[in-house]
C-alpha cells in the first residue's frame, strides 16, 4: 500500500465524512497547481490530503498534543483554537506519518494563515484550500479563475478574503496573515511577482 492509501486509512477514522472528502479533493487541487505552476505535484498530493488532519479533534486535545511536543504558542495562537489544526497538523504529520521534508511540513504548518515569503508549495496548498472541488463560498470562481491566471493574484485574493471576513467577524487576525498579505502585494506591485 502507498503512503497515501495509509494516510487515507487514518484520516478516514479521524475526519467527519465531509472533511474526509475535503482532504481528498484539496489533494487533488494541489496536484493540479503544482502541475501548473512547477511544483513538485507529490507532495502537493501528500499535504493537501494531510493539512486537516487533526480539525476534527477537540482543540483542547490539539492544544496539550501541541506541548506536549514542545510547540511554543504566542498569546494570539492560544487565543485562538481555530488556528491549531494547522499548527497541531505539522506535529502530527511529523510524528504519526512521519514526514521529515521540511518544505512539505511548512505548507501545512502555514495553510490557515499564510506568511511572509511562502515558498511555492506553501503558495499551492494554501490555494488548493480555497478552490477544491466541494468549495461553493460567494467569490469561489474568482478564486479559481486567479489560480488559473496567477498564483500569486490568487494568493492577494485568498488573503484578503482571510482578513475581510475576520474583521467582518471581529476576529483576531494572525499578524502572519498581515505579514503575508503585505508581502505578496507588495511584490506583485513591484513587479517582483506576477
Ligand atoms: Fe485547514
Ligand atoms: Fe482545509
Amino acid at each position: 500500500m502507498s503512503r497515501n492509501e495509509e494516510f487515507k486509512e487514518i484520516l478516514q477514522k479521524r475526519l467527519t465524512e465531509k472533511r474526509y472528502i475535503h482532504s481528498l479533493n484539496v489533494a487533488e487541487s494541489a496536484r493540479e497547481l503544482a502541475k501548473q505552476y512547477g511544483a513538485d505535484e507529490e507532495k502537493a498530493f501528500t499535504a493537501g490530503l494531510i493539512h486537516d488532519s487533526c480539525k476534527d479533534t477537540p482543540a483542547g486535545l490539539q492544544l496539550s498534543y501541541m506541548l506536549e511536543n514542545g510547540v511554543e504558542l504566542s498569546d494570539i495562537e492560544i487565543n485562538t483554537p481555530k488556528l491549531y489544526h494547522a499548527m497541531c497538523g505539522k506535529v502530527f504529520a511529523q510524528k504519526e506519518f512521519g514526514i521529515e521534508d521540511e518544505d512539505l511540513l511548512n505548507s501545512i504548518r502555514y495553510h490557515t494563515t499564510g506568511r511572509k515569503s511562502m515558498s511555492l508549495l506553501e503558495k499551492v496548498v494554501f490555494i488548493a484550500d480555497f478552490i477544491s472541488a466541494e468549495r461553493d463560498y460567494n467569490g469561489v470562481e474568482i478564486m479559481r479563475e486567479k489560480a488559473a491566471r496567477s498564483l500569486d493574484e490568487a494568493i492577494v485574493e485568498g488573503l484578503g478574503f482571510t482578513i475581510k471576513d475576520l474583521v467582518d467577524r471581529e476576529r483576531v487576525v494572525h499578524p502572519d496573515t498581515i505579514d503575508a498579505y503585505n508581502d505578496a502585494v507588495s511584490k506583485i506591485q513591484t513587479g517582483e511577482i506576477k
